[in-house]
């Protein structure tokens, strides 16, 4: 059994009206989410695989048995599609694509794909019901409890597969929502066939209760240039 997170953001993420997204670095995503006891996360940032290709990058160095998968989360023109395991780099135009044109792109780009939070802000509703997704977010650590209810309601009945995860926009978040996986091999390609073939568990659904001092970060940041933390190899 695996442990996994597969919903984080570092601040390559850009938000499309602030500018400021997530708020730690890849390497601080890294250092945290192995101190957490994962075994292995994705790195979803909104609109770009940047921030997943330099983790990946930090991780090999660091050889600790952990794995990074680049992932993307597509803000699409009708809410939030999680690519897992787009390893090239890819920007994409916030809002520039339909829901549907955005699962067909990724899944040609060899990723699986996600319904995340479908019934919190973002999350694409009724329109899973009509869109090829591979598992359906089950447990995203900063939405409601109710709306996380109904998502699992919706997976049960669509027989789609569930995972948890933090939707981290701040390190500290990381590891709210964790996946268990049924695999022994730590590698990109057996965590995708896990979650098709629906050998994942949810594991922990702890809510983030800090959003204000998420919040309260983000605007410190937006005031202070100099705060912001940098997208690079650091
Ligand atoms: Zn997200």
């Amino acid at each position: 059994m695996k442990k996994f997170d597969f919903h984080i953001h570092t601040c390559c993420s850009k938000h499309w009206l602030w500018g400021v997204d997530g708020l730690s670095t890849p390497r601080e995503v890294v250092e945290t989410a192995i101190s957490r006891g994962l075994d292995g996360i994705a790195v979803s940032d909104h609109n770009t695989t940047k921030g997943g290709l330099l983790a990946a990058r930090i991780a090999k160095k660091m050889d600790k048995n952990f794995l990074v998968i680049p992932s993307i989360e597509v803000k699409s023109k009708s809410g939030d599609v999680l690519a897992i395991g787009v390893l090239e780099e890819l920007t994409i135009k916030s809002r520039s694509l339909t829901a549907a044109e955005a699962v067909e792109q990724m899944r040609e780009k060899g990723a699986v794909i996600i319904a995340p939070h479908p019934y919190g802000r973002e999350g694409l509703g009724s329109l899973v019901e009509k869109l090829k997704f591979d598992a359906l977010e089950g447990f995203n650590a900063r939405i409601l409890s109710r709306y996380n209810r109904k998502a699992k309601e919706l997976a049960e009945r669509l027989g789609l597969p569930m995972v948890a995860s933090s939707d981290a926009h701040i390190a500290d978040e990381i590891a709210n929502g964790i996946t268990a996986l049924d695999i022994n091999e730590l590698s990109i390609d057996a965590v995708k066939k896990a979650i098709i073939k629906g050998k994942t568990k949810i594991y922990q659904e702890k809510r983030t209760k800090s959003m204000g001092q998420v919040y309260s970060k983000k605007f410190g940041v937006l005031l202070h240039v100099s705060r912001r933390p940098s997208c690079e190899e650091i």
